[in-house]
């Protein structure tokens, strides 16, 4: 793909303009410059800020029906939209293709979920409160929450803004949107598709810049109702200590270290597939990295012969080869900060089974093999840390009881997969696992209906299915003495 030399960072209050702050876009297969995006800085979040602040006035005022026909156009948009933002996804993220086309269909799945939560809330306002008193009415009213400032990462750039823009739109809520300044590409791209949907001047605007010159101030500016994040713990951290000083509600969707449990039952081949597509996916750069895999003692054996074949064979490519089933990483800090965690796990005394370096036809491009490590120690980073890259760690139980605990000895708790034959056995080990989404035999599908978030360091809230919507929402209740 080609780009312009240039591209303007900043949508604000209905006009693109360019920032002061030159954001290099790279393109992770090949090393090679994209684009320059001017981005903004301190100044632009409080334009974007007040363009929001005003716009609130009228569409917190709107329609559910007219703020879901809005949404669909969207929808419409980024179906119209689909091979160039697949495209762009993949230029600027290293994705494979197919991989990219999962990420723009869910955008629209969720672009069309809050268009139908967004109708039905027309009917759902004022709604009667039952009370034990016949000397007081009461109704109650979902209104939004406010302008809201959004902050996403580069690992599914659009993914993650949708599940936030989507239903804070549909509340009412008006938008300062930051992307990753790794990846604003396709965001900007979701930025004219939205400047074309009929949504009015100021209700959604988008502020490229890096996190301390966009990020920080949006998290203190005392206009902004709420705040979104989806990153690492660190920043996340920091958001939340910022958004505290004028008592911002907050929303965090944060790192994860999560297990795929290989019951003494399990259909090994299924077992071995899950298990690539929780740890190689997206190059393993997912919260939801099933990166422990932890398999019954009869298995081990057997399960690890199987996933050191297969995970030898994946095809890693550039994104854009037809054959690809791996893409890279998404850039040169995140590939060194992979490689650190290999050496360092090497030196805790880990075994690996395959991979851990570059692979050899590719001598360009944030590439790595799909990596396998066995016999990895309790207490090493390879084992307690998100390591947001292609590495599985697996260890062998010999107890239903164990594997839990296992799974469940984590500062984190977002996802887990379990594989067994047995559905009771499925279901007993699903209610007792500290995560706040599992798959029982399944791959990672996720639906605009349920919800996305986890236990403990994972998340504060959740987003998707009604819980999102409700992230972007005041509750208010009207009591009427009669
Ligand atoms: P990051 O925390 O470095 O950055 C996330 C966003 O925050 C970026 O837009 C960045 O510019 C911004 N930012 C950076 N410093 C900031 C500051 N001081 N104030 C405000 N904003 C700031 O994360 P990343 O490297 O882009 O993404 C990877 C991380 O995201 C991983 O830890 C991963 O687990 C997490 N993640 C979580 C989920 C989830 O749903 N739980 C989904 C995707 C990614």
């Amino acid at each position: 793909m080609s780009f312009p030399i240039r591209l303007d960072g900043l949508f604000i209050n209905g006009h693109w303009s360019a920032g002061r702050e030159h954001l290099r876009v790279i393109n992770p297969a090949s090393e090679a410059l994209l684009t320059t995006v001017n981005g903004g800085d301190e100044q632009a979040v409080d334009q974007a800020i007040s363009a929001a602040t005003e716009a609130f006035t009228h569409w917190s005022q709107t329609t559910g029906a007219e703020r879901g026909t809005i949404l669909r156009n969207i929808a419409n948009g980024v179906r119209n939209g689909r091979d160039h933002l697949m495209k762009l996804q993949s230029s600027n993220n290293g994705k494979p293709l197919f991989e990219a086309a999962i990420d723009v269909d869910d955008v629209i799945a969720t672009f069309e979920y809050y268009a139908e939560l967004a109708a039905g809330l027309d009917a759902q306002q004022d709604s009667p409160v039952a009370l034990p008193s016949d000397d007081f009415s009461a109704r109650l009213r979902r209104e939004p929450c406010g302008v809201v400032g959004l902050i996403v990462p580069w690992n599914f750039p659009m993914v993650t803004t949708a599940w936030k823009l989507a239903p804070a739109l549909a509340a009412g809520c008006c938008v300062v949107l930051k992307p990753s300044e790794v990846t604003p590409l396709a965001e900007l791209e979701l930025a004219s598709i939205i400047a074309e949907s009929g949504l009015p001047d100021g209700v959604f605007n988008l502020v490229c810049g890096t996190g301390l010159a966009v990020g920080a101030p949006l998290s203190a500016d005392p206009r902004i109702a709420k705040i979104s994040f989806t990153g690492s713990n660190a920043v996340g951290v920091q958001v939340m200590q910022r958004a505290a000083e004028t008592v911002k509600g907050v929303s965090l969707e944060l790192g994860g270290k999560s297990s795929l449990l290989v019951l003494d039952d399990a259909d090994l081949e299924l077992a071995v597939d899950l298990a690539c597509g929780g740890g190689f996916f997206n190059a393993g750069q997912m919260c939801s990295a099933t990166s422990r895999v932890l398999v019954a003692d009869e298995l081990a054996d057997e399960f690890l012969e199987r996933l050191q074949k297969r995970a030898q064979a994946i095809r890693v490519a550039d994104p854009f080869d037809p054959d690809v089933e791996m893409g890279a990483l998404v850039n040169q800090a995140q590939y060194q900060r992979v490689l650190g965690h290999i050496d360092r796990g090497l030196s805790a005394g880990a075994k690996l089974v395959c991979g851990g370096n570059r692979p050899a036809h590719l001598p360009r491009g944030y590439f790595l093999q799909p990596t396998v490590f066995t016999q990895v120690p309790l207490d090493s980073a390879l084992w307690c840390e998100e390591i947001f890259g292609p590495v599985l760690c697996v260890r062998s139980f010999s107890s239903e009881a164990e594997a839990i605990a296992l799974a469940n000895d984590s500062q984190f708790g977002l996802v887990a997969t379990v594989v067994t034959r047995n559905a009771e056995t499925a279901d007993r080990v699903a209610n007792a696992l500290q995560a706040g989404l599992v798959w029982l035999n399944a791959p990672q599908v996720i639906f605009p209906q349920t919800a996305w978030g986890g236990y403990k360091q994972s998340s504060i809230g959740r987003e998707l299915g009604p819980w999102g919507l409700a992230a972007f929402q005041e509750i208010k209740h009207v009591i009427r003495a009669v």
